[in-house]
């Protein structure tokens, strides 16, 4: 056994930590207040390979693995958790369909530019009324000769307000549940496709997420995922259980960060006399959070290990995702906590990190959900 990061994974996370201390750091609170997410980014990122980091070279990507991917992922949370959100979306759940099951014509038009940062992507699968039965969505696609007639609603989109396509889930035959839905990319611009509202959010303020609005939107043939109607629910699947692997990085990066500036607060902070750290509770706290940090990432790099190696994870990716988001709360109530009434102010960055943090159990799959993809795939 080797626990060791590869010579390339290490290099390429001191290139991508002094990175984003020296291009990201300096937007946050930009970012933050306006709660907008500064695009430039994009383009800066996939410069230079960074943006989707696992994605071959010959495509723009830094020719990478899974295990890469989380590294980018951990180090831009613990800069930043809504900006990484932004950027974690582009390199996995905006591309990874186009780059599973997508034409050469659609990884020409569509993936190659999002690598590079020339084109920003967002994933539309959510809709008002249907969030984690995603078999039960109302979009449809209809054919109508050389194109699709798109009709529906997509919520909570991030990236939604900023894209320039998304991949939009919608079913072709509403007959055969699940079965019945393809994938559709949707180019911005195209009539019929309008980005309702931008949402307001309790945190990750500098990720920008909308409502998508779809009337009579007509698109080419060509942009569905895949070679014929159906199947769109297993390219879902696919694309989830890479997702919920590069989430438990998101949720090692936010914890990092949440860890880092507890302790330093703890030691700064005197009370009674001596250093709050000093108390055995906070330091019992401060050694809990350590070590959940330790064997969040411990879990998280092994299960992207075996995602490397080609073996089926689905079990695997879902109890990362769960127990990683669902140990960052106990270690964001706890950060808070010994922040004290500082905590609680703005000027004090933990609370950025707990507001963001929450929505953890929720994306991609809630907490409940990742219970029941576990347990069935234990067969029980
Ligand atoms: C900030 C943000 C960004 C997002 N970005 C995207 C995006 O880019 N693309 C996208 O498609 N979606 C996105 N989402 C949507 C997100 O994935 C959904 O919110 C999530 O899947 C849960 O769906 P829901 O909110 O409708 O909750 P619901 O499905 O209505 O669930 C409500 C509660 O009921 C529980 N529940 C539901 N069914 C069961 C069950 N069978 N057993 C037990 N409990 C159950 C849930 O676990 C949850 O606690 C985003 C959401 C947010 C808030």
């Amino acid at each position: 056994m080797d626990f060791e990061l590869s010579e390339e994974n290490r290099i390429f996370r001191e290139a991508i930590r002094e990175f984003a201390q020296r291009e990201i750091a300096p937007l946050v609170e930009e970012a933050e207040a306006s709660h907008t997410f500064p695009i430039q980014l994009f383009k800066k990122m996939g410069d230079q390979g960074f943006l989707c980091p696992r994605y071959p070279l010959e495509l723009g990507g830094g020719g990478g693995d899974k295990i890469t991917e989380c590294i980018m992922v951990e180090e831009l949370c613990r800069i930043n958790p809504g900006i990484a959100s932004g950027l974690m979306v582009q390199s996995g759940l905006a591309t990874a369909p186009i780059y599973r099951f997508g034409s050469e014509e659609q990884k020409e038009k569509f993936l190659i530019p999002a690598i590079k940062g020339e084109k920003i992507g967002a994933f539309g699968l959510t809709e008002p009324d249907v969030g984690s039965d995603a078999a039960a969505i109302k979009t449809k696609a209809v054919r109508d000769g050389d194109s699709y007639a798109i009709n529906g609603t997509k919520m909570f989109i991030t990236n939604g307000p900023i894209c320039d396509y998304v991949i939009v889930a919608a079913y072709t035959d509403p007959s055969r549940r699940g079965e019945g839905i393809n994938l559709f990319i949707v180019e911005k611009g195209t009539p019929g496709f309008t980005v309702s509202r931008k949402l307001n959010k309790v945190g990750n303020w500098s990720a920008e997420t909308g409502e998508l609005v779809f009337e009579d939107c007509r698109v080419p043939a060509k942009n569905m995922i895949g070679e014929k109607e159906g199947g769109g629910f297993a390219q879902l699947a696919d694309t989830l259980v890479s997702g919920r692997i590069t989430y438990g990085a998101r949720s090692i990066g936010t914890a990092q960060a949440a860890y880092d500036l507890t302790a330093q607060y703890a030691k700064e902070r005197v009370q009674f006399g001596k250093p709050i750290s000093k108390f055995q509770i906070n330091r019992f706290r401060l050694a809990e959070m350590a070590m959940y940090v330790d064997i969040m990432r411990s879990y998280t790099y092994r299960v992207a290990w075996m995602y490397d190696q080609g073996k089926k994870v689905r079990k695997e990716s879902s109890m990362v995702k769960l127990f990683t988001s669902e140990i960052l709360q106990k270690i964001l109530a706890d950060a808070m906590q010994i922040h004290g009434g500082y905590g609680y102010m703005m000027e004090y960055p933990i609370q950025r990190y707990w507001r963001d943090g929450r929505l953890f159990t929720v994306t991609e799959g809630t907490s409940e959900i990742q219970h029941l993809v576990i347990a069935n795939e234990l067969g029980l």
